[in-house]
């Protein structure tokens, strides 16, 4: 584990909604002013989140390592420290670490009414080992 992290790792994710070993550490939670869920996601080599939606959208910044993320239907794109992915409403996708890499992003999760995050169903191992074929 890295020791020069920026924020703490936070908590194991259980929630029957990731696929391996992925942290949570809730940075700012929603309030009057701020409509939004901001989280410090640490995802271990082969961890990643299920496929999903956001009814207002979702923005991710990688501070760490390198993953990816893929919308339905379209190549997965490399992610890594220093990208910024702005991910609209109502889009099917996921994100994650590679199969050998950790990754950690910041997510700013806007909410439409009280729900801001739809789970679908697993990313599958066929589906993974796809996206992380060299
Ligand atoms: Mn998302």
């Amino acid at each position: 584990m890295e020791t020069n992290a920026i924020f703490p790792k936070g908590d194991k994710l259980t929630n029957g909604y990731f696929t391996g070993d992925a942290f949570l550490k809730v940075l700012l939670a929603r309030d009057k002013n701020s409509d939004f869920l901001l989280g410090n996601v640490t995802f271990e080599p082969g961890g990643r989140t299920n496929w999903h939606t956001h009814p207002k959208g979702q923005v991710l910044i990688v501070i760490e390592g390198e993953g990816f993320y893929q919308e339905k239907g379209k190549p997965a794109q490399v992610i890594k420290k220093g990208d910024v992915i702005n991910i609209p409403e109502n889009t099917e996708h996921w994100h994650g670490a590679s199969a050998r890499t950790e990754m950690t992003h910041i997510a700013i999760t806007h909410f439409k009414d009280d729900v801001n995050v739809v789970w679908l169903h697993p990313v599958s191992e066929q589906e993974y080992e796809e996206v992380n074929k060299p």
